[in-house]
């Protein structure tokens, strides 16, 4: 049993994670500021001995004995990363000073959700943990890939210079349940706009690809690299290499959940990545993952939850 820091925990992924440590039987402590994550989330494990919710911002210090930290609060959606950019880029530079000198501080692991994002609109494709990317660093989209790239500087840093035990993940598009109904990406934007009947709202001609991992895919990746070997650092892709435009995303998502909605364009926004697929023979090779939930299965899951949460009408988005 390990004492785990959890920030973000209250979000998408972070809840899929807190829910899988504490089945595992650790001692786990969530820390969130709930701007897009939800009590609703981490219900389930409110009553639990072994769970601990603390509304905190990461951008302060804490102060908490742990054995490791698995470092989410940020949040990921362009929507929501958008709406106060210099709180963004707080979260993840103060976010990571904070941490990491917790880390240093308890002598605890720490595991920074770092991001594709680092490779902006890549030049290199499919990307391998060696591309240096192709960032606009003065962009809508800066204050969350510039925020990202130095949180992986800092974490180099402090690992460098005080012997900070780091694991860095950089997560590919991730979708499935818990997502926002209000969260603004991709996926849960079709699946929510399909169950609604409304326009499926495709921005730009739709060419431009992601690749799209199932969340359990992910949280087998995350914690498998939290236990790595000791001297494996990472930079590692977690992501699965499956590629799909948004318009082949669209009429899947459509005929899924059989839908009647037609597909409208919108403008792309600055700056939208126009492909992006992961190289993970990195992450095969160090931890043996492979991402097995096909966008299929995955987007089926994500479909019945959402079904569910529109019945119930779920409660908006910034906050409780
Ligand atoms: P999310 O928005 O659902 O979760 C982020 C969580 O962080 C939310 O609960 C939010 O309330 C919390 N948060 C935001 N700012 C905070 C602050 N200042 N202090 C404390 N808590 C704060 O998004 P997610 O998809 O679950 O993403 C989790 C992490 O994974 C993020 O760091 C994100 O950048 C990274 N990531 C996600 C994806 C993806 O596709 N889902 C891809 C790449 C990276
Ligand atoms: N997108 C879209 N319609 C939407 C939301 C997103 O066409 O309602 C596009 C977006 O322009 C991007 C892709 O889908 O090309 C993925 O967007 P998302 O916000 O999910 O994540 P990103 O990978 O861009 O950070």
């Amino acid at each position: 049993m390990r004492r785990i820091l959890v920030t973000g925990g209250a979000g998408f992924i972070g809840s899929h994670l807190c829910s899988r440590l504490v089945k595992e039987g650790n001692d786990v402590i969530c820390t969130d500021n709930l701007f897009t994550g939800s009590k609703s989330n981490i219900e389930g494990l409110l009553d639990n001995h072994h769970f601990e919710f603390l509304r905190h911002d990461v951008t302060k210090e804490l102060l908490v004995e742990v054995d490791q930290i698995y470092n989410l609060a940020c949040p990921a959606s362009p929507v929501h990363y958008q709406y106060n950019p210099v709180k963004t880029m707080k979260t993840s530079i103060l976010g990571a000073i904070n941490m990491l000198g917790l880390a240093k501080r308890v002598k605890a692991r720490i595991l920074q959700a770092s991001t594709s994002e680092v490779y902006g609109n890549p030049a290199v494709h499919p990307q391998p943990e060696e591309y240096w990317g192709n960032v606009n660093p003065v962009g809508i989209r800066s204050c969350y890939d510039e925020g990202k790239r130095s949180a992986e500087t800092l974490f180099f840093d402090y690992h460098r210079q005080n012997g900070v035990e780091i694991k860095v993940i950089r997560i590919f598009n991730t979708y499935g349940p818990n997502m926002n109904v209000n969260d603004g990406r991709v996926v849960s934007n079709f699946i929510v706009q399909a169950l609604k009947g409304e326009d499926i709202t495709i921005y730009g001609d739709g060419t431009q690809t992601r690749s799209f991992c199932y969340v359990d895919d992910l949280v087998e990746g995350m914690v498998r690299m939290m236990n790595s070997r000791e001297g494996f650092t990472g930079p590692v892709n977690l992501g699965n290499p499956g590629e799909f435009t948004v318009l082949e995303l669209a009429r899947k998502v459509i005929s899924l959940t059989g839908s009647q909605s037609k597909i409208v364009h919108q403008p792309l926004p600055q700056d939208d990545p126009t492909q992006r697929k992961p190289v993970i023979d990195l992450a095969r090779k160090e931890l043996d993952w492979n991402p097995s939930v096909s966008l299929d299965v995955g987007l089926k899951k994500t479909i019945t939850y959402f079904e569910k949460i529109i019945k119930n009408s779920a409660g908006g988005i910034y906050g409780i």
